[in-house]
């Protein structure tokens, strides 16, 4: 195994604080994910240093941040696929989000965001049609790389509409049909996606959030032409 002398230069902020930038030498195999080499940054230099992590195989999201700017899960991330081997590995916090404390953020209007839960869903009998839109694993990483919720704090985002769409998807109660379908076509939902399709780019997940945004326009345009139809 080769040992890897890795330049991290990781985002720091304090409450209170002026935001700023430290820069710590880790050793790291080179089989090593970027949360190792951030747990490292951890126990040789700084304990103050603080950030998320959980599961280690990108299935809580807790450790989501950027890498070199782009949206990424440390846990699975190899240190040799994103570092060109002299410059500094540049970590910061998502973006759209209020800062916490050096990478961490506050994820509560992310969660708010994604409130509209599904019932549990039955696979139907034709698998072939079938999306497990359940592989959300509720990073904000789609948050983060999405060029409206940048502009609009109050836009429902890539994850919040995916969550109206898999919800709308699990019933066909007509009431609660109409209360999702007007949640998504609200001021700040489905019509202001600019259609970037970045939060699918981003999510390492693949539920293709951007996807799930242009099926709610969809059913939201049928339904116009429906009811002038009927006029
Ligand atoms: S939709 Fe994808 S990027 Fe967004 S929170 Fe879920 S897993 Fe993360």
């Amino acid at each position: 195994m080769t040992f890897l002398e890795v330049p991290l230069q990781i985002f720091r902020y304090k409450p209170g604080e002026s935001p700023h930038y430290d820069t710590f030498t880790v050793q790291v195999p080179d089989t090593a994910h970027v949360l190792d080499a951030i747990d490292s940054a951890w126990a040789v230099h700084d304990h103050s240093l603080t950030f998320r992590r959980a599961c280690h195989h990108s299935s809580c999201g807790a450790c989501a941040l950027r890498i070199n700017g782009v949206e990424k899960l440390p846990c699975i991330t190899l240190v040799t696929d994103v570092w060109d081997g002299h410059s500094p590995l540049r970590l910061d916090p998502l973006r759209n989000f209020s800062l916490g404390s050096d990478l961490v953020v506050n994820v509560g209007s992310f969660f708010q965001r994604i409130s509209v839960q599904p019932e549990a869903v039955e696979p139907p009998d034709n698998l072939s049609q079938f999306s497990r839109f359940e592989s959300c694993i509720e990073c904000g990483i789609c948050m983060s790389a999405c060029p409206t919720v940048a502009a609009d704090e109050k836009f429902l985002g890539p994850a919040g509409l995916a969550a109206i769409y898999r919800a709308r998807k699990a019933t066909d109660d007509p009431q609660e049909v109409e209360h999702l379908l007007a949640l998504a076509d609200g001021e700040h939902g489905v019509w202001r996606c600019h259609s970037a399709f970045e939060c699918t780019e981003a999510c390492p997940q693949a539920v293709d959030p951007a996807g799930k945004i242009m099926a709610l326009r969809r059913e939201l345009t049928v339904r116009r032409f429906k009811k002038i139809g009927r006029r």
